[in-house]
């Protein structure tokens, strides 16, 4: 069975195909500067093997079209009706999705109704869906929501002490996001412990250029750092996270701020980039080594935050089996996963090896130490072939 995975923005399209039998990537690739003068595409075949093409890229489906032909030149396939499948990443499901979801004309609707909630992205995510409906109009589709995973959280932690008409006219709620990863990343981990995911209780923190965590109880999701959108919670690259939304109104009355000015200043000039001015973890790494104050203040910052939220967690569960770290950063930054538990020993049952924790390692490894009441992992994850994965078995289902 063949599956490519689309992760459509609104002006880059990501790709990644499988063969699920063998569950290999055939190829993976990346379009971008959709619209602009100088387009991009790019596609890797076999490991290293690389063909690049560059000039305007007109829409979405010039994109795909692209794509299509760069497959066909390096002989991976030769049209869509090779494929058995498609697997679209969706950012926002709302209410209406708890699970991956075939494609058709009410489900296309519904992300179009949902894209207030999501601007940017459900629109590019449509745009993909759109262009395969037109060119390979029997291809089964599946649309797997960043949201769905969070759909499990109870009212009393999803709601947010607003008016309650704000819920039921507005659809103002906690949603969460990153939810392919945290769903993919927790079942990782149950079948590396070799234990029944439903036995455990899990911390799972996905740090990336976004970050979120989430508390997982018997593999179902019960809380989450994101909310309405992927703007709360965690200090992220650019994105404050958590601030007390009363700095929104002074800004706005001290300096005459407008919405889109207070969007940009905290979605894209905060976070890492706003304290240090640098969003890339290894450089920030780098430059606290070497003693920059303000890099070092804000790796203390980070750590801080996701200290809060590990604690905060562990009340909710009640009981934790298991704290993951995942993302280009939860992967990599040794040094932060360190700082982030540190002190945790004694009263949440945290004990980092340090030794082992500054071992380079590929694939899923231990980082606890022997003693430590909770098992702490690195897990890295991989969202597309969890969406493969999801579209394969909607698919089969659908079938049934
Ligand atoms: P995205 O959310 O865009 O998918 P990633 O999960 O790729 O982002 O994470 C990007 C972040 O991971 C960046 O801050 C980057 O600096 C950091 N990162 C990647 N590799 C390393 C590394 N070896 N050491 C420290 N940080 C790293």
């Amino acid at each position: 069975m063949r599956v490519l995975v689309l992760n459509s923005g609104s002006s880059s399209i990501k790709f990644k195909l499988f063969s699920m039998e063998e569950s290999i990537v055939l190829a993976s690739g990346l379009i971008e500067q959709i619209g602009e003068a100088d387009g991009r595409a790019s596609i890797e075949g076999a490991p290293g093997v690389k063909s690049v093409r560059e000039g305007k890229i007109a829409d979405h489906g010039d994109g795909l079209h692209l794509m299509l032909e760069m497959l066909s030149e390096a002989e991976i396939i030769g049209s869509l009706s090779e494929l058995d499948g498609i697997g679209h990443r969706v950012v926002h499901g709302g209410e209406e999705f708890h699970q991956p979801t075939v494609i058709d004309t009410d489900v296309m609707a519904a992300i179009e109704r949902l894209s207030p909630l999501a601007p940017l992205h459900n629109p590019a995510n449509l745009a993909g869906i759109r262009v395969v409906v037109e060119k390979s109009p029997k291809l089964p589709q599946v649309a797997v929501f960043d949201t769905a995973f969070h759909q499990s959280i109870p009212k009393y932690a999803y709601l947010y002490a607003l008016p309650y008409q704000l819920y039921e006219q507005e659809h103002v709620r906690r949603y969460g996001f990153h939810g392919t990863s945290h769903h993919y990343v927790a079942k990782a981990a149950a079948v590396y412990l070799e234990k029944k995911l439903e036995s455990l209780n899990m911390i799972t923190l996905h740090l990336g250029n976004g970050a979120s965590a989430c508390a997982i109880r018997a593999g179902e999701s019960v809380d989450t750092s994101m909310g309405l959108t992927p703007l709360e919670g965690l200090i992220m690259g650019t994105r404050s996270g958590d601030i007390d939304p009363a700095v929104l109104f002074y800004l706005a009355r001290e300096k005459g701020s407008s919405i889109d000015e207070l969007d940009a200043l905290l979605n894209k000039q905060s976070g890492l980039k706003g304290i240090c001015g640098s969003n890339d973890m290894r450089e920030i790494t780098d430059r606290a080594l070497e003693g920059d104050e303000r890099s070092r203040l804000a790796l203390e910052m980070v750590s801080h935050r996701l200290k809060k939220y590990i604690g905060a967690y562990t009340a909710v569960l009640g009981r934790v089996d298991v704290l993951v770290f995942t993302g280009g950063i939860g992967e990599n930054a040794a040094q932060l996963r360190e700082s982030s538990c540190a002190g945790l020993e004694e009263g949440l049952g945290i004990k980092i090896d340090l030794e082992k924790n500054r071992m380079r390692k590929s694939g899923i490894f231990t980082i606890s130490a022997e003693d430590s009441r909770v098992k702490v992992l690195v897990v890295p994850t991989d969202e597309e072939l969890e969406i493969a994965l999801q579209t394969m078995m909607a698919i089969s289902s659908a079938h049934q």
